[in-house]
């Protein structure tokens, strides 16, 4: 049984701290119990002052000889302290007349601060003191990761009268310690009772390693209740019905790939023999697609859509972008158009700037079913639109939606119109009623370019099946990157002149400017002056973010067109944009960008059978130098080309909360377990899960409810 919950008091009546506790998600006594110490103080000991070393944060015991307020170089309290060892000099600049009198001369007092060894003897700043007197704790002093509204010693009591009323009984079913790899005799509740208060005579560097075998008992419970919780909600999503869609011989499934102007390739061939399957069966699918840029995944869409289509059903196919969604649009119609309109069907498109009388228009052909394909925007699911029968719903750069827009994609079958599809699947026993939509959900494909890294998918995606294009279509030169110094902008400029002449085209991507998308526009502006100038006759383009859509679609269309031969940007092209023509990329401030976003950026180029290249430009801090992490970075970007190591490395400099966006945004994220470090103990979770679910299933129900309360919720989207 999970720990009771704390009284649901009215927000109005709780305290600052109380709210602050709230807002940390310390509700319940098991969370304040599992809520660790940063880090430990030991106060278990005084130091000698002839025994200090300097920096070193000590606890010394002495009698006030001077206690003065100076006034230079600031005002400040100055208060002079004997050990009989050696003197202290304490100062500060804040100061209460009350702690003035507490420092009286005379009196004896405990300080603990950074001893500061300086010409004039020891010295601290902003110590903090008490009288002596009391005795000295036994334990390390546990110090808590908090907030400002929160005081550490409020924090401290709370968490520790937490810990004394948790339920900490055993949650793991026999021998499950054990093949976690665990040591048995670090329960849970040892292992909260030592990490809270642990023992002077513990080396601090076990503790704060996290090697320690009470560290490792927390990550593969909390990497368990991981496990657990997202196998229920697979589980549970099994139990659903959708409708079964198996691929008809000679049907137009295979009409599409006859009249594709390309082979697939074997990794393609494969993810859509994936898809297919899934589609046979009359349970929901969730499948992650994932692919590097580049690598086909738009056409494993519109096969998917052909299977659907051709049992009868709609298909409806999302993209986070205008561009992005107009660019999908153009190519399914180019590829289904032919096939569709003998049997009176069409692919439909919608987004938010579309003229009232086309978006009627659209609404029409969705209700009425005429249009088998939906392609569009977040407008595709809006409350006027009306599905007649949607069986699946395809998610293009998954990452960039969040869990709401999923849920409301899947809820539009149910929501759809009340005709039954031609020929209802057969209902599963306790299944909906057949004959309308109660019940059905639509089978689900999440696209995404930015591989998933194997840990990340085995734990955050665990719930998801997921289906990898692990090939690029043949032809593909490499793109070649070279790392290039802003100073040295003149050759770049050269570079994109030859580029020119050979017929290419390039793009130019403008800085990333967090705090100020104004400020991004204006850099994006003078670049596009500056290129303007320096490439007299080419017509030289400016897209980004703020520009009205029909502006931006002016400036695409002149880009895919080939008449515009550069193309200055914000980031605004990240997203799937493809133009084979294309032959250069130059990042500004390549520094500035994630990994995973040059990686995104550079894909845009090598798109065609000519060589590529992207340039990074970098601009070196006012020392002259790159910082660490975008040296490494940049290094990275300059030696692989392959999506899945740049993705690994990402998650080894970032961590996993990048990665995962929106789609777990309030989510627990692995608070203890760390995805690079603690490979073997997820892979021992993962085993275990559906062995505790199924033998244990009352223990995996205590797991999951005291790990992750009500939070489990957000990973079944
Ligand atoms: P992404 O996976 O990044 O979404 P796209 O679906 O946009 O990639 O495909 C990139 C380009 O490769 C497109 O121009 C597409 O038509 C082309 N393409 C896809 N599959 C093949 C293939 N098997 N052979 C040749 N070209 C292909
Ligand atoms: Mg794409």
């Amino acid at each position: 049984m999970p720990a009771a919950k704390a009284p649901a008091a009215p927000t109005k009546s709780l305290s600052e701290p109380q709210k602050a506790l709230r807002k940390l998600g310390l509700v319940r006594d098991i969370d304040l119990a599992l809520h660790l110490p940063l880090r430990y103080e030991d106060e278990t000991r005084i130091t000698k002052l002839r025994d200090a070393r300097g920096g070193e944060t000590v606890q010394v015991e002495g009698v006030v000889t001077d206690n003065h307020v100076a006034f230079r170089p600031r005002r400040q309290l100055v208060v002079t302290i004997d050990d009989g060892t050696d003197t202290c000099q304490l100062r500060f600049f804040n100061f209460y007349p009350s702690q003035q009198k507490a420092l009286a001369v005379g009196t004896r007092i405990v300080a603990r601060g950074e001893a500061r060894g300086g010409l004039v003897g020891w010295q601290m700043v902003h110590p903090t003191t008490r009288a002596a007197g009391a005795p000295l704790p036994e334990a390390l002093t546990p110090v808590y990761p908090t907030v400002a509204a929160l005081p550490q010693a409020y924090l401290r009591k709370a968490v520790l009268s937490g810990l004394s009323r948790a339920d900490l009984s055993e949650t793991l079913p026999p021998g499950f310690a054990q093949r976690l790899g665990l040591d048995p005799r670090w329960t849970l509740e040892r292992t909260l009772h030592f990490l809270h208060h642990p023992q002077p005579d513990t080396a601090l560097s076990d503790l704060e390693d996290r090697s320690h075998p009470a560290w490792q008992r927390l990550k593969a419970e909390e990497l368990l209740a991981q496990q657990l919780s997202q196998l229920e909600s697979k589980r549970e999503r099994d139990r659903l019905q959708a409708p079964a869609l198996p691929a008809r011989p000679g049907g137009l499934h295979e009409q599409l790939l006859k009249a594709l102007p390309f082979q697939l390739t074997a990794a393609q061939r494969r993810v859509s023999e994936e898809i297919a399957a899934d589609l046979a069966r009359d349970v929901p699918m969730h499948r992650l697609l994932q692919g590097d840029v580049g690598s086909g995944k738009t056409v494993v869409a519109a096969l998917a859509a052909t299977i659907a289509i051709d049992a009868g059903w709609q298909c409806a196919l999302m993209a986070p972008t205008e561009i992005l969604a107009e660019q999908h649009f153009r190519k399914l119609i180019g590829w289904l158009e032919p096939l569709l309109a003998p049997r009176g069907l069409g692919v439909a498109w919608l987004t938010g700037s579309q003229k009232k009388k086309e978006r009627g228009e659209m609404l029409a052909r969705i209700a009425s079913g005429q249009a088998a394909l939906v392609v569009g925007t977040h407008a595709v699911i809006q409350d006027q639109v009306q599905f007649q029968k949607l069986a699946l719903a395809i998610i293009d750069e998954q990452h960039r939606f969040g869990v709401e827009q999923r849920l409301a994609l899947r809820s539009k079958m149910t929501a759809g119109g009340s005709h039954p599809p031609a020929e209802p699947a057969p209902a599963k026993a306790g299944g909906g009623d057949p004959s309308t939509y109660a019940g059905r959900e639509p089978h689900l494909v999440m696209m995404s370019a930015t591989p998933i890294p194997r840990t990340l998918a085995m734990s955050y995606y665990a719930d998801l099946d997921v289906s990898t294009i692990d090939e690029l279509p043949p032809g593909r030169t490499p793109i070649v990157t070279k790392l290039v110094a802003d100073t040295r902008r003149d050759e770049v400029v050269e570079r994109i002149r030859s580029q020119l002449a050979q017929g290419r085209q390039v793009y130019w991507v403008c800085p990333l400017i967090e705090e100020s998308e104004a400020l991004d526009l204006t850099n994006a502006t003078a670049t596009h002056e500056q290129l303007s100038k320096a490439l007299p006759g080419v017509m030289v383009g400016l897209l980004h973010s703020r520009m009205p859509v029909a502006e931006k679609k002016a400036v695409m269309d002149l880009f895919t067109g080939g008449q515009m031969g550069v193309l200055v940007s914000t980031t605004v092209i990240e997203v799937g944009v493809d133009v084979p023509n294309a032959s250069l990329m130059v990042i500004e401030h390549a520094e500035r960008f994630g990994l995973s976003q040059l990686h995104q950026l550079r894909g845009r180029v090598g798109r065609g059978a000519a060589a590529s290249a992207c340039v990074l430009l970098y601009a070196a801090g006012e020392n002259g130098r790159l910082g660490e992490t975008a040296r490494a970075r940049l290094k990275a970007m300059a030696e692989t080309a392959d999506g899945f190591e740049i993705a690994r490395r990402d998650l080894e400099i970032r961590g996993p909360g990048e990665f995962l966006g929106a789609r777990q945004s309030g989510a627990p994220l692995l608070r203890f377990a760390d995805l690079v470090m603690d490979v073997q103990l997820l892979q021992a979770a993962r085993t275990l899960a559906p062995e505790m679910l199924d033998r244990h299933p009352e223990d995996a129900e205590r797991h999951t409810a005291r790990w992750l309360g009500g939070k489990s919720d957000y990973l079944k989207a």
